[in-house]
Protein backbone atom coordinates (compact mmCIF):
# COMPACT_ATOMS: atom_id res chain seq x y z
CA UNK A 1 0.00 0.00 0.00
CA UNK A 2 1.17 3.58 -1.01
CA UNK A 3 1.39 6.62 1.47
CA UNK A 4 -2.22 7.62 1.76
CA UNK A 5 -3.13 10.60 0.19
CA UNK A 6 -3.23 13.79 2.27
CA UNK A 7 -5.60 17.03 2.13
CA UNK A 8 -5.04 20.07 3.69
CA UNK A 9 -8.13 22.91 4.53
CA UNK A 10 -7.22 26.47 5.38
CA UNK A 11 -10.15 27.72 7.31
CA UNK A 12 -10.51 31.56 8.27
CA UNK A 13 -13.02 30.50 11.09
CA UNK A 14 -14.07 27.48 13.03
CA UNK A 15 -16.94 26.70 10.97
CA UNK A 16 -16.48 27.41 7.32
CA UNK A 17 -14.46 24.26 6.26
CA UNK A 18 -17.59 21.88 7.88
CA UNK A 19 -19.98 24.20 5.37
CA UNK A 20 -18.45 24.55 2.52
CA UNK A 21 -15.83 21.17 1.83
CA UNK A 22 -17.47 18.86 4.46
CA UNK A 23 -18.18 16.38 2.03
CA UNK A 24 -15.34 16.62 0.37
CA UNK A 25 -12.96 16.06 3.22
CA UNK A 26 -15.48 13.38 4.64
CA UNK A 27 -15.15 11.39 1.28
CA UNK A 28 -11.22 12.20 1.52
CA UNK A 29 -10.94 10.34 4.17
CA UNK A 30 -13.30 7.31 3.71
CA UNK A 31 -11.21 6.84 0.52
CA UNK A 32 -8.04 6.19 3.67
CA UNK A 33 -6.42 9.70 3.44
CA UNK A 34 -5.38 12.28 5.94
CA UNK A 35 -6.87 15.35 6.18
CA UNK A 36 -6.26 18.25 8.41
CA UNK A 37 -8.06 21.34 9.12
CA UNK A 38 -6.13 24.42 10.09
CA UNK A 39 -8.65 27.37 11.49
CA UNK A 40 -6.88 30.37 11.59
CA UNK A 41 -9.28 32.08 13.97
CA UNK A 42 -12.42 30.60 16.31
CA UNK A 43 -14.36 33.46 14.36
CA UNK A 44 -15.21 34.26 18.36
CA UNK A 45 -16.22 37.53 17.40
CA UNK A 46 -17.91 38.04 13.66
CA UNK A 47 -19.10 34.23 13.15
CA UNK A 48 -20.37 32.55 16.46
CA UNK A 49 -24.00 33.94 15.88
CA UNK A 50 -26.04 32.38 18.71
CA UNK A 51 -23.57 32.15 20.82
CA UNK A 52 -23.38 36.20 21.69
CA UNK A 53 -27.41 36.09 21.94
CA UNK A 54 -26.62 34.64 25.58
CA UNK A 55 -26.12 37.61 28.23
CA UNK A 56 -23.29 37.92 30.40
CA UNK A 57 -21.61 36.18 27.24
CA UNK A 58 -17.43 36.49 26.35
CA UNK A 59 -14.96 36.56 24.08
CA UNK A 60 -12.98 33.46 25.99
CA UNK A 61 -16.14 31.52 26.50
CA UNK A 62 -17.15 31.70 22.93
CA UNK A 63 -13.43 30.50 21.67
CA UNK A 64 -14.06 27.55 24.30
CA UNK A 65 -17.60 26.48 22.91
CA UNK A 66 -16.19 26.88 19.15
CA UNK A 67 -13.26 25.20 20.32
CA UNK A 68 -15.05 21.83 21.07
CA UNK A 69 -17.68 22.17 17.94
CA UNK A 70 -14.68 22.40 15.55
CA UNK A 71 -13.11 19.63 16.89
CA UNK A 72 -15.88 17.37 16.98
CA UNK A 73 -17.19 18.71 13.73
CA UNK A 74 -13.52 17.72 12.07
CA UNK A 75 -13.08 14.34 14.06
CA UNK A 76 -16.99 13.36 12.32
CA UNK A 77 -14.84 14.35 8.89
CA UNK A 78 -12.38 12.43 9.82
CA UNK A 79 -9.86 15.30 10.30
CA UNK A 80 -7.29 16.65 12.57
CA UNK A 81 -8.02 20.21 13.70
CA UNK A 82 -5.21 23.07 13.81
CA UNK A 83 -6.54 25.69 15.67
CA UNK A 84 -4.39 29.22 15.23
CA UNK A 85 -6.59 31.14 17.54
CA UNK A 86 -5.34 34.66 15.40
CA UNK A 87 -8.01 36.51 16.03
CA UNK A 88 -10.93 37.18 13.21
CA UNK A 89 -13.12 40.50 12.34
CA UNK A 90 -10.41 41.89 11.29
CA UNK A 91 -8.37 38.46 10.87
CA UNK A 92 -4.65 39.35 10.34
CA UNK A 93 -2.01 36.92 9.44
CA UNK A 94 1.81 38.61 10.45
CA UNK A 95 4.92 37.20 8.80
CA UNK A 96 5.10 34.88 11.31
CA UNK A 97 1.81 33.01 11.59
CA UNK A 98 2.80 32.83 7.49
CA UNK A 99 5.76 31.14 8.49
CA UNK A 100 4.26 28.92 10.68
CA UNK A 101 1.74 27.84 7.94
CA UNK A 102 4.37 27.49 5.91
CA UNK A 103 5.75 24.70 8.44
CA UNK A 104 2.30 22.88 8.12
CA UNK A 105 2.70 22.52 4.49
CA UNK A 106 5.61 21.09 4.37
CA UNK A 107 5.32 18.27 7.21
CA UNK A 108 1.90 17.75 5.96
CA UNK A 109 2.61 17.26 2.22
CA UNK A 110 -0.53 17.80 0.69
CA UNK A 111 -1.58 16.63 -2.50
CA UNK A 112 -4.65 18.44 -2.61
CA UNK A 113 -5.34 21.96 -0.37
CA UNK A 114 -8.69 23.61 -0.47
CA UNK A 115 -8.97 26.81 0.49
CA UNK A 116 -11.74 29.86 0.42
CA UNK A 117 -12.29 31.86 -3.03
CA UNK A 118 -9.74 35.24 -3.67
CA UNK A 119 -12.82 37.35 -3.21
CA UNK A 120 -15.19 38.05 -0.95
CA UNK A 121 -16.84 41.89 -0.76
CA UNK A 122 -19.16 41.00 1.81
CA UNK A 123 -16.75 39.09 4.52
CA UNK A 124 -13.47 40.99 5.74
CA UNK A 125 -11.50 37.47 6.54
CA UNK A 126 -12.35 35.11 4.05
CA UNK A 127 -10.31 37.07 1.20
CA UNK A 128 -7.46 37.03 3.98
CA UNK A 129 -7.34 33.57 4.25
CA UNK A 130 -7.04 33.15 0.85
CA UNK A 131 -4.65 34.83 0.20
CA UNK A 132 -2.18 33.77 3.16
CA UNK A 133 -2.94 29.99 2.67
CA UNK A 134 -2.08 30.86 -1.22
CA UNK A 135 1.12 32.40 0.23
CA UNK A 136 2.09 29.90 2.25
CA UNK A 137 2.01 27.06 -0.63
CA UNK A 138 4.18 29.18 -2.48
CA UNK A 139 6.52 29.51 0.56
CA UNK A 140 6.87 25.40 0.66
CA UNK A 141 7.10 24.78 -2.55
CA UNK A 142 9.56 27.59 -3.69
CA UNK A 143 10.15 28.63 -7.22
CA UNK A 144 9.34 25.69 -9.49
CA UNK A 145 11.74 22.62 -7.88
CA UNK A 146 15.11 24.96 -8.38
CA UNK A 147 16.81 24.58 -4.89
CA UNK A 148 15.86 27.04 -2.12
CA UNK A 149 17.42 27.79 1.28
CA UNK A 150 14.23 26.36 2.93
CA UNK A 151 12.74 23.19 2.17
CA UNK A 152 10.16 22.62 -0.13
CA UNK A 153 7.42 20.35 -1.25
CA UNK A 154 6.16 19.03 -4.56
CA UNK A 155 3.45 21.37 -5.39
CA UNK A 156 0.01 20.31 -4.51
CA UNK A 157 -2.95 20.85 -6.56
CA UNK A 158 -5.49 23.95 -4.71
CA UNK A 159 -9.22 24.82 -5.03
CA UNK A 160 -11.71 27.19 -3.77
CA UNK A 161 -13.94 25.58 -1.78
CA UNK A 162 -17.65 27.81 -2.31
CA UNK A 163 -18.43 30.62 -1.01
CA UNK A 164 -21.24 31.99 1.07
CA UNK A 165 -22.65 34.30 -2.07
CA UNK A 166 -20.95 32.44 -5.03
CA UNK A 167 -21.90 34.66 -7.84
CA UNK A 168 -20.86 38.21 -5.88
CA UNK A 169 -17.40 36.66 -5.10
CA UNK A 170 -16.54 35.74 -8.79
CA UNK A 171 -16.49 32.33 -7.89
CA UNK A 172 -17.48 30.04 -11.07
CA UNK A 173 -16.95 26.35 -10.09
CA UNK A 174 -15.05 23.68 -12.55
CA UNK A 175 -15.18 20.67 -10.28
CA UNK A 176 -18.72 18.69 -8.85
CA UNK A 177 -17.82 16.52 -5.82
CA UNK A 178 -20.77 13.85 -4.93
CA UNK A 179 -20.84 14.02 -1.64
CA UNK A 180 -24.02 11.38 -1.17
CA UNK A 181 -22.23 8.18 0.44
CA UNK A 182 -20.62 10.54 3.18
CA UNK A 183 -23.32 13.08 3.36
CA UNK A 184 -24.33 11.45 6.77
CA UNK A 185 -20.55 12.57 8.80
CA UNK A 186 -21.08 16.12 6.52
CA UNK A 187 -24.40 16.26 8.43
CA UNK A 188 -23.22 15.33 11.62
CA UNK A 189 -20.07 17.91 11.44
CA UNK A 190 -22.69 20.48 10.76
CA UNK A 191 -24.73 19.38 13.83
CA UNK A 192 -22.07 19.54 15.83
CA UNK A 193 -21.64 23.59 15.29
CA UNK A 194 -24.52 24.37 17.39
CA UNK A 195 -23.65 28.66 17.49
CA UNK A 196 -24.56 28.68 13.40
CA UNK A 197 -27.68 25.62 13.38
CA UNK A 198 -29.35 28.83 10.73
CA UNK A 199 -26.88 27.60 8.12
CA UNK A 200 -27.45 23.63 8.40
CA UNK A 201 -30.74 24.39 6.12
CA UNK A 202 -28.85 26.42 3.64
CA UNK A 203 -26.11 24.47 3.54
CA UNK A 204 -27.97 21.26 3.10
CA UNK A 205 -29.95 23.34 0.04
CA UNK A 206 -26.97 23.97 -1.74
CA UNK A 207 -25.61 20.71 -1.58
CA UNK A 208 -28.88 19.64 -3.70
CA UNK A 209 -29.11 22.01 -5.77
CA UNK A 210 -25.55 21.45 -6.95
CA UNK A 211 -26.06 18.16 -7.07
CA UNK A 212 -29.11 19.41 -9.71
CA UNK A 213 -26.59 21.21 -11.67
CA UNK A 214 -23.68 18.64 -11.40
CA UNK A 215 -26.22 15.77 -13.47
CA UNK A 216 -25.61 18.09 -16.49
CA UNK A 217 -22.09 16.97 -16.05
CA UNK A 218 -22.74 13.86 -16.24
CA UNK A 219 -23.79 12.81 -12.58
CA UNK A 220 -27.06 10.68 -12.64
CA UNK A 221 -30.04 10.80 -10.68
CA UNK A 222 -28.85 8.89 -7.88
CA UNK A 223 -26.67 11.40 -6.99
CA UNK A 224 -27.61 13.84 -3.98
CA UNK A 225 -25.63 16.30 -2.72
CA UNK A 226 -22.34 17.46 -4.53
CA UNK A 227 -20.07 20.18 -3.46
CA UNK A 228 -18.39 22.78 -5.77
CA UNK A 229 -14.87 24.14 -6.37
CA UNK A 230 -12.78 26.52 -8.59
CA UNK A 231 -9.08 24.62 -9.63
CA UNK A 232 -6.70 27.42 -8.60
CA UNK A 233 -3.50 25.86 -10.10
CA UNK A 234 -3.41 24.26 -13.49
CA UNK A 235 -4.38 20.84 -14.11
CA UNK A 236 -1.05 18.37 -14.87
CA UNK A 237 -1.91 15.55 -17.69
CA UNK A 238 0.58 13.44 -19.55
CA UNK A 239 -2.10 13.45 -22.39
CA UNK A 240 -5.58 14.88 -22.99
ZN1 LIG B 1 -16.01 32.51 7.80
Amino acid sequence: MGTPRSMLIISAHAADFVWRAGGAIGLHTENGGKAKVVSLSYGENGESGDLWLESGQTVEAVKKKRHAEASAASSALGADFIPMDLGDYPLEVSGASLQKLASIFVETKPDVVLVHAPEDPFNPDHPVASSAAQKARLLATGAGGVPASFETIPPPVMYAFEPHQPDLCSFKPDTFVDVTKVWHKKSEAMSAMAAQRYLQEHYTVRAEQRAYQARYAGFDKDTKYVEAFQRLTPEKRSAL
